[in-house]
């Protein structure tokens, strides 16, 4: 049988990502999804780098509970 990696939180299901943070694997039911809104305030570089379609720069993050817990992301 190959063997499955399981996931570091719970042990039970098969992994399905990789923390980002730490590097963990996790499951689908562990993961912790944020998403990160960054967004330049008062747009510094003005005319030098400017996105021509308007978007927030979005990033989402996939963590484990403790890296959500640990981590100061908002
Ligand atoms: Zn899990
Ligand atoms: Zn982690």
């Amino acid at each position: 049988m190959a063997e499955a990696t399981l996931c570091k939180v719970c042990n039970k299901n098969e992994m399905a990502f990789n923390c980002n943070e730490c590097g963990i694997p996790l499951c689908d039911i562990c993961k912790k999804e944020v998403t990160l809104e960054e967004q330049t305030p008062g747009a510094k570089v003005k005319g030098d780098v400017t996105m021509s379609t308007l978007r927030p720069a979005k990033r989402k993050l996939k963590v484990c509970p403790k890296c959500m817990a640990e981590a100061d992301f908002f």
